[in-house]
């Protein structure tokens, strides 16, 4: 297991992380004030600057990504489909266009949550049916560029409103089905926040294997957590083994950046560089 405790060069900040305290461009300065070498972008932060000045800056700073964030809200009605399928190709370019290692994919919960507007339904199988098949065809045009997918298997209370794939078991068994040749093109990006309390994580993290492994996230689960989505914790401040997690990650060869990705209504508040001086003593001394 890597030591990261003398240094940060393999921590990597999803951008979310700072979404209120500043542009892209912004936070990208920030990084490197911090020596931090690498990042993962959200899409709406890159269209907030635009896509060209986004890899300008990127470039400039000499960043390299370890995602981007995300494609995938794959279940919609029938009279969305097509909306899905291009919106999805556009994650596609603007990966390649960055230099992304890998798109991540938040699949989707329910219709009317995933795509706004659509036909409510309760049918979480048919949810869970649509997803599969707009992976496989989101992989034919991914193939063709050579951009990577990574399904982001998310804690069970996302099932209706964010992704109706829950566990590392369920994300591997559409890889295998997909993807049955391992080509690398697609795999999982797994989150600590998401994947801890699992009693199959660490048997599916042998399975998952290095070529399925594309991406790591850490961030920390609070007790109690006071907002769904917004209230994670900074690593060590709450109850996750993450280091248990990165072993069994890098036991299997993973050897990428370990992905700082708090949604945090606390974090938010506080200066970016607090923020970011926080993330490297805890990446040194927790994670
Ligand atoms: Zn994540």
């Amino acid at each position: 297991m890597r030591d990261f405790s003398a240094d940060h060069r393999w921590l990597s900040l999803n951008t979310a992380t700072v979404r209120k305290q500043g542009d892209l461009v912004q936070i990208i300065e920030a990084c490197a004030r911090h020596g931090i070498r690498a990042i993962d972008p959200w899409r709406d932060q890159v269209a907030g600057v635009g896509l060209d000045r986004a890899v300008r800056a990127i470039g400039d700073a000499g960043l390299e990504l370890s995602g981007y964030c995300r494609g995938g809200m794959f279940t919609s009605d029938a009279a969305r489909r097509r909306e899905v399928r291009d919106d999805n190709r556009r994650a596609i370019d603007e990966a390649k266009a960055l230099g992304a290692p890998c798109v991540v994919l938040v699949v989707g919960g329910l219709p009317q949550f995933s795509r706004r507007g659509s036909t409510p339904s309760r049918d979480i199988g048919a949810a869970r049916a649509q997803v599969e098949d707009a992976i496989a065809e989101m992989l034919a045009y991914a193939g063709e560029v050579g951009m990577p997918l990574a399904i982001e298997p998310l804690h069970p209370t996302y099932a209706a409103d964010r992704a109706c794939i829950n566990t590392t078991r369920q994300a591997l068994d559409i890889c295998d089905r997909l993807d049955p040749g391992r080509t690398g093109l697609l795999g999982v990006a797994l989150d600590v926040y998401h994947i801890w309390w699992d009693s199959e994580v660490l048997s599916q993290i042998a399975r998952a294997g290095k070529d399925r492994l594309l991406a790591f996230h850490v961030c920390d689960w609070l007790v109690p957590t006071k907002d769904m989505l917004n209230d994670r914790g900074m690593m060590g401040d709450g109850v996750i083994d993450i280091r248990a997690l990165r072993a069994a990650v890098e036991a299997q060869g993973f050897c990428g950046y370990s992905e700082i990705e708090i949604f945090s209504n606390a974090w938010w508040d506080q200066p970016i560089d607090d923020v970011l001086r926080t993330c490297i003593a805890r990446h040194r001394t927790v994670v």
